[in-house]
């Protein structure tokens, strides 16, 4: 159909992958091959201590499409991630793990469905091959962030994506510091469709993602897509607010008849309904305080306009 080859850049974040990138690297070099694909390979090691670095220069040697960028320290998964678009000169971006977990073989079938027109191919992982108490956790959040977020995120949808050269240029034209690429690219509209995969096994080494790094990702899902937050604690203390009331006018009013000497109601004990209500008011109080220093904070962090990584190496200028 089309004579002149695309070109397909793949991204991947590395941080502590040494024993994968090799295999990695085979295996969608193979993949391209056989779906006579032009490719880039673009690792972004994130602060690696393990040598994946050196592993990367050795693949890059023997390869020039193999391209890398290295951080000063850990940076975090989608900065790499957002990091290595910003280098990626295909006219279809794929971003994927480095541990072998997203399916390399799948990248056909992703760039059959965009030469179809379809400018964001997603993945949605079926449960397979998780860790149940992580499931549990990243499928909760799924839920939540969908709800409060009105992104409408399915389960399951990983950074395991291809997206169109337009779609890369509308992501890194987008300023916010708290990247999170899965809600930034649902967001942006454009033709979406996903592909559900099995997750594999890690080929090799440990997950890096602690529950704290997830916990930080679901903020950023929640936090950086509107106020939904503050509408529901508005919308929350004006129910308190009225049931609270109609409490207060209930016992006025026993007190009322009860000093008319209509009605011979004892009044309630007080110490349970009293320390209920200043716990229930004492905790909204303080979700509320902790919401809105959660959008301070964040708007401290983006006026501060640090740059988001540093970089340490470079291919394209080696051996800074
Ligand atoms: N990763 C990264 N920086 C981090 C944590 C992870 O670049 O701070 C990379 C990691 O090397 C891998 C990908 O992000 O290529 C996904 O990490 P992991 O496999 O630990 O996540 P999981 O599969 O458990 O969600
Ligand atoms: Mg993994």
């Amino acid at each position: 159909m089309t004579e002149k080859k695309t070109r397909i850049s793949i991204v991947f974040p590395v941080f502590n992958e040494k024993d994968n990138i090799e295999e990695l690297y085979n295996q969608v070099r193979e993949v391209c091959h056989q779906a006579n694909l032009d490719y880039e390979m673009i690792f972004v090691d994130d602060g690696s201590s393990d040598g994946s670095l050196d592993v990367v220069k050795k693949v890059r040697a023997a390869d020039p499409n193999v391209r890398y960028l290295s951080f000063s320290r850990n940076f975090g998964h989608q900065v790499a991630l957002f990091a290595g678009l910003g280098k990626a000169e295909g006219d279809a971006i794929i971003t994927m793990d480095a541990d072998l977990q997203h399916p390399p073989s799948l990248i056909p079938e992703m760039v059959k469905r965009w030469r179809e027109g379809v400018d964001v191919v997603y993945t949605t992982k079926q449960d397979a091959n998780i860790d149940p108490i992580k499931g549990f956790i990243v499928r909760a959040s799924y839920w939540f962030i969908s709800k409060i977020s009105g992104l409408s995120l399915e389960f399951g949808q990983s950074d395991f994506r291809l997206i169109d050269k337009k779609i890369l240029k509308l992501i890194l034209d987008m300023p916010e510091c708290h990247k999170f690429l899965r809600g930034q690219v649902r967001w942006l509209g454009f033709r979406q469709e996903g592909i559900p995969y099995n997750v594999e096994k890690r080929h090799a080494g440990k997950p890096k993602f602690s529950y704290r790094s997830l916990y930080h990702l679901a903020l950023d899902g929640i936090f950086s897509f509107g106020r939904y937050p503050l509408h529901l604690i508005m919308l929350f203390s004006l129910i308190i607010f009225f049931f609270s009331s109609l409490y207060l006018m209930i016992v006025i009013g026993i007190w009322i008849l009860k000093i008319l000497r209509i009605v011979r109601i004892p009044m309630p004990p007080g110490w349970t309904d009293l320390i209920m209500a200043v716990c229930f008011l004492g905790s909204v109080q303080l979700m509320a305080v902790g919401v809105l220093g959660e959008y301070v904070g964040r708007i401290y962090e983006q006026t501060k306009k640090r740059p988001i990584f540093i970089v340490k190496e470079d291919s394209a200028k080696e051996n800074i």
